[in-house]
This record gives C-alpha cells, sequence and structure tokens, in this order.
C-alpha cells in the first residue's frame, strides 16, 4: 500500500478511537517514524499530508531532513547522547527522549537564539528493565529540577509500551502516563505546562489514543519496514 492508503487508514481507526473516548481527533498528532525508510518514502509520507516525521539516529535523521529541504516537523525519538547535542540543537522541533539532568544542560548549552527546546520528559512506566526512561516517582522532583534550564520546556510526557500480540495489555502503561501528566500539569509551572502525550506506536496506538495520547509515533504500519 501507498504511504497515502495507509495513512488514510490510520485516520480512520484514530477518528473512531476518539468517537469512543468522546475525544477530539485534531488534538492527535500523527509522527511518521521514518527510520526504517529511505528518504523517497519520508516524502511520499510529507506528500501525504503527514506534517511530523520522527528519527531516532542524530546523522541519519539530519541527512534525511537536509535531503527533504528541511519540509515538516521534526521529532528527535530516540536515546540522544549528551556530545551528539550540538549536532541536533536548531534542528529538530521536539525532543522525545529527555531523562537526565546532563542532557538537559547539554541542550540549554547549545540552544540557539534562546529559543525554547520543546522536551518530553520518557518515563519507564511498565519498569522494564530493557526501556529508558524515568520511574514514574521520579518525574515530579526531575521536571521541578529543569525550571533551572530556561531553554526547556516540557511540553509533555513519552513513554514506550512493552511489546505484545494483545494491545488491550498496554493499556495501564498508558493510563498512567495520562495520570502522571494530568499530576504535573496541575503543578502550573511556567516551564513544564506539560499538556502532551507522546504515546503509541505500530502496534498499540488506538489504545494509546483511547487513554489521551496526543502524539502516536508510527513507523511500520505507515511507512513500512524496507529493513526486513
Ligand atoms: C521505532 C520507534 C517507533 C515506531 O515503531 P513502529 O512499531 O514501527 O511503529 C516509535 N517510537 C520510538 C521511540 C521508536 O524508536
Amino acid at each position: 500500500m501507498s504511504v497515502k492508503d495507509q495513512y488514510q487508514v490510520i485516520q480512520s481507526k484514530i477518528k473512531e478511537a476518539c468517537t469512543r473516548s468522546k475525544r477530539n481527533p485534531d488534538e492527535v498528532h500523527v509522527v511518521a517514524v521514518t527510520k526504517y525508510v529511505s528518504t523517497e518514502r519520508t516524502i511520499e509520507a510529507l506528500a501525504a499530508g503527514v506534517g511530523h516525521i520522527g528519527e531516532n539516529r542524530v546523522e541519519a535523521g539530519l541527512e534525511k531532513k537536509r535531503a527533504v529541504g528541511n519540509q515538516g516537523l521534526w521529532h528527535f525519538i530516540g536515546s540522544l547522547q549528551s556530545r551528539k547535542v550540538k549536532l541536533v540543537a536548531g534542528e529538530f522541533d521536539y525532543f522525545h527522549s529527555l531523562d537526565r539532568l546532563s542532557l538537559a544542560k547539554e541542550l540549554q548549552k547549545h540552544s540557539v537564539d534562546e529559543v525554547e527546546v520543546k522536551c518530553f520528559v520518557q518515563v519507564n512506566v511498565s519498569g522494564e528493565e530493557s526501556k529508558s526512561g524515568l520511574a514514574p516517582n521520579e518525574v515530579i522532583p526531575f521536571i521541578e529540577q529543569l525550571q533551572a534550564y530556561p531553554a526547556i520546556r516540557v511540553v509533555g510526557l513519552m513513554t514506550m509500551a512493552p511489546f505484545t500480540d494483545n494491545p488491550e495489555e498496554t493499556r495501564p502503561v498508558f493510563r498512567g502516563l495520562r495520570e502522571l501528566r494530568d499530576q504535573v500539569a496541575s503543578l502550573g509551572l511556567a516551564h513544564a505546562p506539560c499538556l502532551e502525550l507522546s504515546m503509541g506506536m505500530s502496534n498499540d496506538y488506538v489504545v494509546a489514543i483511547e487513554e489521551g495520547a496526543t502524539y502516536v509515533r508510527i513507523g511500520t504500519a505507515l511507512v513500512g519496514n524496507e529493513t526486513t
């Protein structure tokens, strides 16, 4: 299927999920995760009207961004090494994996013209050892400490659910992230409005949307996977 056709399928599933959960579909943004596919496929996604592109590697992501003529909004969704921050500063519109102060410090140091860097704090809701992110009880103290870095704006929280054949099993993880998001938002911190939820991938985005996702990161089901 073309990216355009896949996008239509996804959009109708998003609408259905929003109807079931009494949400407005305009609140749900699709990030096309292009880490497994070529620049051509990325261009197809942009042409189909997907406005957000997600990449998890610094060099490959930047190469693709240049190749498509810097169209779209770019999301860095991988774990970011502090020493590579200088390469991505001013290049990506969103960072989904803020999980330590050393990274905040680097992002601050390399921020361009004091433009705020929009970050999601990554949370390991499931507690799986293989997943990165802060434990839920570390999130509020961490976000409070981020006040020391004026370039950092916490737009929301991000998580990855454990992979499972039954997406329904991921629901408690997504619900947990939403509850934590609500707690952070209720603190009313100027640097951390924290209204967004980056959660849901090809396998589980429908459940994530029912639980409040505002950014779903979809690779395989949208643009495919050319590496398998
Ligand atoms: C690869 C990746 C995705 C997309 O995965 P699919 O299962 O192909 O949709 C989403 N989020 C992150 C953080 C990823 O690394």
